[in-house]
């Protein structure tokens, strides 16, 4: 089995229910198991800011298949879930990004592990923290603790916990 952390990100109603039914999605698949799951977190857009907000999550997964196996598993529920790949960066019902795959570091045209971007993303690096501070993040070989240090307070300042009863219209 291999150890795997997984990023949701989801900026079009209904959000929370994005999530939830991606994680049903991937724990109904025969060589899924979720180990673990992350709080949500409600995060301003990084990059293209001109969009709503995103909630966000890490969960752990297990798993036997192999990371490109992974990745069209993710993006069949992508697309499952209505994903459109209109704005690079842009608005989606759905985001699955492979973070860490049992400690590879590889890097092919489809597929970068751990994911090429997560070093510098307050919104992963957050609730991955939270399920797993200690892990080492290979290529930077770092902790998820040390990365977060390396954050600066404004990129900190735009994720905070998100529960469902302060939300007003979900
Ligand atoms: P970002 O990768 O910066 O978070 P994004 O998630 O919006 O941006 P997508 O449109 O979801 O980008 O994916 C673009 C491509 O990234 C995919 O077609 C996929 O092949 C590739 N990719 C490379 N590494 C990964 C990874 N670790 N997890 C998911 N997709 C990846
Ligand atoms: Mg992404
Ligand atoms: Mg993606």
């Amino acid at each position: 089995m291999k150890n795997v952390y997984v990023a949701l990100g989801s900026n079009i109603e209904p959000r929370e229910e994005h999530l939830s039914r991606a994680i049903d999605m991937l724990q109904e698949h025969a060589e899924i198991a979720v180990v673990k799951k992350s709080s949500i977190y409600e995060t301003a857009p990084v990059g293209y800011t001109d969009q709503a907000d995103f909630l966000n999550m890490v969960v752990q997964l297990d798993t036997s298949s192999s990371a490109i196996e992974l990745l069209t598993i993710c993006q069949t529920i992508e697309r499952n879930l209505g994903r459109k790949r209109e704005i690079r960066f842009g608005p989606r019902t759905i985001d699955l990004d492979i973070l860490i795959y049992n400690q590879e570091n590889s890097k092919t045209e489809r597929l970068t592990v751990p994911h090429p971007r997560m070093h510098e993303r307050a919104f992963v690096l957050i609730p991955l923290a939270e399920i797993e501070p200690n892990i080492c993040v290979p290529n930077w070989s770092k902790s998820v603790t040390d990365l977060i240090s390396e954050l600066s307070p404004e990129d900190m300042k735009d994720v905070t916990k998100w529960t469902q009863n302060e939300s007003g219209n979900e």
